[in-house]
């Protein structure tokens, strides 16, 4: 755990705005620009995908991140990487402590698989990162929405190897925040998912927050 507060006041933020639990959410955030994501109410799920986003096919990376950085959480000090090697941000604050890359984003198809059949037409962030990408740019699909982050979320990897969905080490005003490395796209899920803890099996808003360049 790397906990560490930032000093950027929200009353000067170039942007605020609260995610609504199970809404979608997008914006570019420039080169140089803060970007924040606070759990307001605690233990939520905040699903996220990245993108340069002068090329969307350049997109996050949890397999190179994890490699890079040699851990399987992600916390202050770590380098998101793209499929193509670049840092597309680097996490600068965090008083969540962890987060994880390895879940994935919940989807009718995983609903039905871990949960029940009766569970497929629950809303699931999958369907939320597609209809989000829908109604914001014409230069993605489906075949952009790889393997996410989920920010304060707990899935630890138990001694056996298990992965395991577990109830959050995160609370009420707990953040991440993150410099862009380059003019990123980032694409949010604020998880929906009511049949495993990640986020308390009550879903609550988040609050995503963008200081300009110091
Ligand atoms: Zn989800």
């Amino acid at each position: 755990m790397a906990l560490v507060e930032s000093k950027l006041q929200p009353a000067k933020a170039l942007f605020d705005r609260t995610v609504l639990a199970g809404d979608g959410f997008t914006c570019i955030v420039k080169q140089g620009q803060i970007f924040r994501i606070v759990d307001v109410e605690g233990n939520q799920a905040a699903d996220t995908l990245f993108y340069d986003a002068q090329d969307p096919s350049n997109r996050y990376s949890a397999v190179d991140t994890v490699r890079e950085q040699g851990n399987i959480y992600l916390t202050t000090g770590t380098k998101l990487l793209s499929i193509d090697g670049d840092v597309l941000m680097t996490i600068v604050a965090d008083t969540c402590g962890r987060h994880d890359t390895l879940g994935g984003a919940c989807a009718a198809e995983s609903n039905q698989v871990r949960y029940a059949i009766e569970k497929k037409h629950m809303h699931a962030c999958r369907d939320t990162f597609l209809l989000t990408v829908a109604c914001s740019t014409r230069d993605m699909s489906k075949r952009d929405i790889a393997a996410n982050v989920n920010f304060f979320m707990n899935v630890p990897v138990t001694p056996e190897g298990r992965l395991t969905f577990e109830d959050g080490v995160s609370g009420p005003g707990r953040y991440v925040e993150m410099r862009a490395e380059r003019d990123v796209r980032v694409l949010i899920s604020n998880c929906p998912q009511l049949n495993n803890p990640c986020n308390g099996f009550n879903p609550t808003p988040v609050r995503v927050l963008v200081w300009e360049a110091e």
